[in-house]
């Protein structure tokens, strides 16, 4: 197998088809070998496993994730990588590269054609510049078991927080509404080429196989929250007064003692079975 973390190796494969990091695509390349294996075994996979990709570039990840699933589908944007992988996976036969942009694919349909009955997981060394859309995507997505990507160590852990802490974000709730985070290792900079500014986290999300609190309308927890979350440092009745108008200050404080929340109670001290009271509050206001 083409050892593509080792630098003396990667280096002359990308002179040979000219290839030049590009910033705006977020690539940074894995030359720490220990990293991909890790990703790959900590994911879970086996043979009973198809698996989503997102960003091979020249294929570490790819080649881990293909000697332990089943299937392995990889999406990758920048098509001058083709004739690199070529060499570095182009042996394995249950392996399928698609051409284009993560963010523009039909998910669902493109696990259900390439997995079938298979176990769907994604797994991935994601491009930093969409980080949260592409976790956004998956988790809605609503078909992977689980989704282990690497990310940056500040997003990994606004990912995992816990309610009252400086990093319990909507983004937090977001992500902890559809599945169960764990933190897995850190990875310093200088795992990578080009380095990036930042230290990496890898972090496995397992998907809830059934949601444990009852939503009346997700639409209307989404907003909660994010009303929620929009005035940090202000109480939750502001908050929700200032993200439903047709609420107004008095509405808002009705619903927080329906949901026996004191009046000065702060949004980013709630549980998603706080936000989800609420939402359904306001749910049952609006839909008397
Ligand atoms: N997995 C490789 C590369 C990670 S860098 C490694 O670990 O070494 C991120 C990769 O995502 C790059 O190959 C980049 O070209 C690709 N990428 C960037 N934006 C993308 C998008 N919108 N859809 C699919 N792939 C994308």
């Amino acid at each position: 197998m083409v050892e593509v973390c080792n630098t003396q190796v990667m280096k002359p494969l990308l002179e040979k088809y000219g290839f030049h990091f590009s910033k705006a695509k977020g690539q940074n390349f894995l030359t720490a070998s220990w990293v991909p294996e890790q990703i790959a075994e900590q994911s879970g996979m086996d043979q009973t496993v198809g698996v989503l990709e997102i960003g091979p570039g020249i294929g570490p990840l790819t080649q881990q994730l293909c000697l332990r699933a089943k299937k392995v589908c990889a999406v990758e944007l920048d098509n001058r990588l083709e004739p690199i992988l070529k060499e570095t996976v182009g042996s394995f036969e249950n392996l399928n590269i698609l051409w284009g942009d993560i963010l523009k694919q039909d998910i669902p349909k493109l696990v259900y054609e390439q997995f079938g009955a298979l176990r769907p997981m994604a797994c991935a060394n994601l491009p930093y510049y969409i980080t949260s859309p592409i976790l956004s995507a998956l988790l809605e997505a609503k078909c992977f078991e689980a989704v282990t990507v690497m990310v940056q160590k500040e997003v990994a852990v606004r990912i995992a927080a816990k309610p009252g802490t400086a990093d319990y974000s909507a983004f937090t709730i977001f992500c902890q509404y559809y599945a169960e985070p764990e933190l897995l290792f850190d990875v310093p900079a200088h795992c990578f080429m080009p380095q990036p500014k930042v230290t990496s986290a890898v972090i496995t999300l397992r998907t809830r196989k059934e949601l444990p609190w009852d939503v009346l309308s997700e639409d209307l927890f989404f907003r909660t929250v994010r009303a929620s979350f929009a005035m940090r440092r202000k109480t939750l009745q502001n908050g929700l007064a200032a993200g439903f108008p047709e609420l107004g200050k008095e509405g808002a404080k009705a619903i927080l003692s329906e949901c026996g929340l004191p009046e000065n109670v702060r949004g980013e001290t709630l549980s998603i079975p706080q936000f989800a009271a609420i939402s359904n509050a306001i749910y049952r206001r609006k839909n008397p």
